[in-house]
């Protein structure tokens, strides 16, 4: 089944043509007749699978035929998610896929001045798309009305109680109307997220993308063990062999993403950081940056390994394993979004290897490991390390690398006993 054989306006079809779509993902295909149709739906699905346009084309195709016969400039749909960056992307899918249609989509979020916000609100928007917090303020303020909502979407609904706003949803959800339609996202489930769900939805339609292997099929990843010390030898070489390729790498901390970029530096490769110490505008001028393919490696902690959506990463590398089996998903799912091909490695020293175990059990399959000659593995050291530069500043970071790393090891010995 193509999009042209959708019983969906044609002016969205056109958008959705303008964006290359043109068959429908596992989720859309399963998603967008039972919306079309007014059932709730209840759906445990990772980001990559194309599930943002799984509730986008149907809604924003409801409200614009509503609107050919009512003026009104009430909101009709909110979008609650657990990130400004997240709000961002969504907000870019509605507009692209709404062009030219008359559905007018806002984008909400804390952190910034409220006045635009509010002012936007008052010219009439028919989807607003936000965080639980500013959402929260502005009903208590009176700028948002909610009273004449048709549709309620929550995304990445584990992310938004792991950040702890179950109180913010439940206190919106008052003042929503009971005649509604409820649309569910979760990447995963649990007792918790089950019991919201059900306080949500009526009667829901089930929708489950790929429950037994929950890394993409569009995916290739692998592991290869390379001990701490040699990692930023091997990342330079990852690099090097793949210029023209947007490279995501995954650290674990951002002192450790400041280390390995400037690491990086040394050997003349430019890199960006994103990691919690960095403002909200940073955070967004790099994730420009490196969308617009400017600079090409992007080295990150966690906080983005969710949700967010970089076009065309080719390539993710965990430079260290992640603590968390489930964010080995999150962070492979950076690349082979949608219908594209991606590759990831994961370097995985000796003292992670019991989280390696993990993540398998996690994944309920090994994962392939790269064998790497021991010789292979000594020439690429030894190149590596011939093209240094003896510097004290270079030395003396790097001292402090393997410091924290010795800190690192024995933290970790003494977790295991
Ligand atoms: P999402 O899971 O919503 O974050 O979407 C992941 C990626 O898949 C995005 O880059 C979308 O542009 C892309 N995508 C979504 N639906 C389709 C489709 N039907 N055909 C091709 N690409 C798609």
């Amino acid at each position: 089944m193509k999009f042209s054989d959708y019983r969906i306006n044609e002016d969205i079809k056109r958008n959705l043509e303008q964006l290359g779509f043109k068959k429908p993902t596992d989720i859309q295909y399963k998603a967008i007749p039972s919306i079309l149709k007014g059932e709730d739906v209840l759906a445990i699905a990772q980001t990559g699978t194309g599930k943002t346009a799984a509730f986008a084309i149907p809604i924003i195709h409801l409200i614009y035929e509503q609107k050919k016969s009512s003026r009104s400039d009430a909101i009709k749909c909110i979008i609650m998610v657990p990130t400004h960056e997240l709000a961002i992307q969504i907000t870019e899918v509605f507009e692209k896929i709404a062009y030219k249609t008359r559905v007018k989509t806002l984008c909400i979020y804390g952190g910034v001045d409220q006045a635009p916000q509010i002012e936007a609100l008052y010219k009439g928007v028919d989807i607003v798309i936000a965080t639980p917090g500013r959402v929260f303020d502005l009903v208590h303020q009176g700028a948002l009305a909610l009273n004449k909502i048709n549709y309620l979407i929550l995304d990445e609904a584990d992310h938004m109680l792991d950040l702890g706003f179950i109180k913010d949803i439940q206190d919106m959800i008052r003042f929503l109307p009971a005649k509604r339609q409820t649309l569910f996202f979760s990447a995963t489930i649990n007792e918790t997220i089950k019991k919201l769900a059900y306080s949500l939805v009526h009667n829901p339609i089930r929708i489950q993308i790929s429950p037994k292997d929950p890394v993409s099929k569009n995916v290739q990843h692998a592991v290869a063990f390379i001990e701490m010390d040699a990692k930023r030898y091997f990342l330079e070489r990852v690099i090097s062999e793949h210029k023209e390729s947007k490279i995501l790498v995954f650290v674990r901390t951002k002192v450790r993403a400041e280390r390995v970029a400037k690491a990086m530096e040394r050997v003349g490769i430019q890199t960006l950081t994103m990691h919690s110490d960095k403002s909200q505008e940073e955070r967004f001028s790099t994730l420009k940056e490196f969308k617009d393919g400017k600079v090409k490696v992007l080295i990150a902690t966690d906080i983005n390994a969710r949700g967010i959506d970089i076009p065309n990463v080719d390539y993710v590398v965990n430079y260290d394993l992640p603590e968390k089996s489930e964010n080995y998903v999150h962070r492979v799912g950076r690349t082979g979004r949608g219908v594209q091909k991606g590759q990831a490695i994961s370097f995985c020293s000796s003292e992670e290897k019991e989280i390696l175990k993990e993540i398998e059990t996690f994944l309920h399959n090994p994962i392939h490991v790269i064998d790497m000659e021991q010789a292979e593995q000594e020439e690429i050291l030894f190149l590596a390390k011939e093209k240094e530069i003896p510097e004290g500043d270079w030395r003396s970071l790097m001292a402090k690398a393997e410091e924290e790393e010795q800190l690192y090891k024995e933290k970790k010995k003494k977790k295991r006993k």
